[in-house]
């Protein structure tokens, strides 16, 4: 076949000038890349729709050889998990399906534009003919659109994985999809948001099984998602919020009252702090270790009126001189010998560890002439101790941050102590 040939097959095939196409092959081809690669690289720029035309479909492949250097394969797959979505581009609404599939060599994501006519069923098993392939983060998924031929066969392939998406709150990683569970609500509160179309209102709050604690958002109020309710969420997805999962409710998830109570976890899972610091985030942990300092900005601070953020001196970042509104923090560093975290205390909880109010610290700062002295006696009270603490861990470019929902000394006595730790040392 001549340069020419392969620039008009390739032209019809992906629906685009046939000059241009010509021009970009030559171009290639003068730089000594082979016709094949050439022609696979076009496509990939040109969006990899359409048949293969003159080369016939894709080759079939398994899919643990899918590769993000793939333009087109042809894959037979389980349907495991497929999620709808809505989403915006090109100023127009649309629906998406999400999901994933499995082979007997592994699993891959999926995305199915609105123009990809198969149902992808959980547990069907399909033949996907010319299914693109695209990189998302640096792994090959399959993007289904109005040129892949789907066919649901009667096959069974014995997959390593479970069908239908039903996780516990401790499985989910940010990016899953169509994924059910069974929880009990244990925060709901509504949120008034500037959507895309104005004013919404939504819901946000905490999820628990008997795994684990996450917070969720409703993005479309759902009636049986109240506070005390067991429930099952289907068609739900995964995204990262401050370092970890948060599990997303939209208006295509199936939301149903369950006639029995859902158990959830007593405690949080115990780590060391470099374990905590490494998984990046965790929505509820317990740390212990050794209270080191007490930070600047602790005691009796001043926040802006506005926007809560602590203000020096009568002057926010963002809205200039404001009137300070007192409050009270604790910012302490916790070490367990692996890492150290700064440990966040509320009001509160800084008002148990100072041994008094906001009124009492104001009266202490007013006798002493000196906002410091809060911060001090905090210092003095917790430095050199050791605590146990429970909260949300979130890891940025500001260091790992746990904001604590508990903070207690921790209680057990230095010979058991001391025998854990020489078992740990033995391992
Ligand atoms: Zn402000």
């Amino acid at each position: 076949m001549s340069l020419e040939d392969h620039a008009e097959d390739l032209a019809s095939d992906l629906g685009v000038d046939k000059e241009e196409v010509k021009r970009d092959l030559e171009n290639l081809v003068n730089y000594s890349v082979p016709m094949d690669e050439a022609k696979q690289s076009l496509r990939r720029k040109y969006g990899g729709g359409g048949s293969s035309g003159g080369d016939g479909t894709p080759s079939s492949k398994a899919i643990s050889e899918v590769t993000t250097g793939d333009s087109n394969v042809t894959v037979t797959a389980v349907v495991l998990t497929s999620g709808r979505r809505s989403i915006q581009y090109n100023g127009e609404q649309h629906v998406i399906r999400e999901g994933e599939l499995a082979d007997e060599t592994g699993k891959i994501s999926y995305t199915a534009w609105d123009g990809f006519s198969g149902d992808l069923e959980p547990g069907q098993t399909v033949r996907l003919g010319n299914a693109g392939v695209r990189e998302w983060d640096g792994q090959p998924e399959l993007n289904l659109g109005d040129s892949t031929r789907p066919e649901v066969v009667d096959e069974t392939l014995a997959i390593d994985y479970e069908v239908g998406g039903r996780a516990s709150l401790a499985d989910l990683e940010p990016g899953d999809r169509g994924i059910t569970v069974e929880v009990q609500v244990l925060e709901c509160e509504q949120k008034v948001i500037d959507g895309r179309d104005g004013e919404t209102t939504i819901l946000s709050g905490v999820l628990g099984d008997d795994t684990g604690r996450l917070p969720f958002t409703d993005w479309e109020p759902h009636d049986e998602i109240e506070v005390g309710a067991s429930i099952r969420i289907a068609e739900s997805f995964v995204r990262e919020f401050r370092g970890a999962p948060s599990v997303n409710v939209s208006e295509f998830s199936a939301v149903t009252a369950l006639d029995r109570t859902v158990d959830v976890a007593e405690d949080a899972p115990r780590l060391s702090v470099r374990e905590a610091v490494d998984s990046g985030g965790l929505f509820d942990v317990e740390l212990a270790g050794n209270v080191i300092e007490v930070r600047d900005g602790s005691g009796l601070i001043e926040r802006c009126p506005e926007c809560g953020r602590v203000i020096q001196n009568g002057q926010c970042r963002s809205h200039g001189t404001v009137e300070g509104e007192d409050d009270l923090r604790t910012k302490a560093i916790l070490d367990d010998g692996t890492a150290t975290v700064t440990v966040v205390l509320d009001d509160e909880l800084t008002a148990a560890v100072y041994g008094g109010d906001i009124d009492d610290a104001r009266e202490h700062a007013r006798d002493a002439m000196d906002k410091e002295v809060v911060a001090e006696r905090i210092a003095d009270r917790i430095v050199g101790r050791e605590y146990v603490v429970r909260g949300s861990l979130s890891v940025d470019e500001y260091g790992a941050n746990l904001t604590a929902s508990t903070f207690a000394e921790a209680d057990d006595d230095p010979a058991t102590r001391a025998t854990t730790f020489l078992r740990e040392a033995e391992v």
